[in-house]
């Protein structure tokens, strides 16, 4: 859901994991003052974007708001090769793909305290016009009805709590059998 935080988490994350980095997406909106290219985003046209998907560029992409956001193949190869973790801060539809292709893919909702509480946060922001935030809105309305088939939810009320919930479901998944097999080969 827009507005709940889930930027500001993983910025938060990302300083206290080096092995963790967050899967850059391709979109097709505009950059916000301070967004960099790379960084935040791909920034792409929309053409570049359906050229994308021609090419079966994409692990996943959805429309949100009227612009198009996808995953592509090629982040999750290279974060692969590297050894990186990967944070996906992607909506409902893109996580429902995602953890279809990736059984193990860890689902964390985020839930904002109250929809009172997301407008604030998405007028402060200052980045949308009112007729984008209440789009906003309406689609966060639909999310939640999702929430339920995640593997975690987490409401973000007090920041830090929210930080060190989702920090911890990283960690214990982190810690998971299945993905220190060769530990144990490395002791025998
Ligand atoms: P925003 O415009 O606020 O950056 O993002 C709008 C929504 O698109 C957010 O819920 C964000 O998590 C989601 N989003 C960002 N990148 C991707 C992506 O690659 N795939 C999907 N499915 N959603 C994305």
């Amino acid at each position: 859901v827009s507005g709940t935080g889930k930027s500001t988490i993983g910025r938060e994350l990302f300083k206290r994991n080096a092995r963790l980095k967050l899967s850059v997406s391709h979109t097709t909106r505009d950059a916000r003052s301070g967004e960099v290219d790379g960084r935040h985003y791909h920034f792409v046209s929309r053409a570049e974007f359906e050229d994308m998907v021609g090419a079966d560029g994409f692990a996943e992409w959805a429309e949100y708001v009227g612009n198009c956001y996808g995953t592509a193949k090629s982040t999750i190869e290279t974060a692969g090769r590297a050894g990186h973790d990967l944070l996906f801060d992607i909506e409902i539809q893109g996580a429902a793909e995602l953890k279809a292709q990736y059984p193990d893919a860890v689902t964390v909702f985020l839930l904002p305290p109250s929809w009172d509480e997301v407008s604030r946060r998405l007028t402060l922001r200052g980045t949308d016009d009112a007729e984008t935030i209440s789009q906003r809105l309406e689609r966060g309305r639909v999310e939640v009805e999702a929430a339920r088939s995640f593997d975690y939810l987490v409401v973000n009320d007090d920041l830090d709590e929210a930080i060190e919930a989702v920090e911890d479901i990283y960690r214990a998944a982190r810690n998971r059998a299945s993905e220190n097999l060769d530990k144990l080969d490395a002791l025998a």
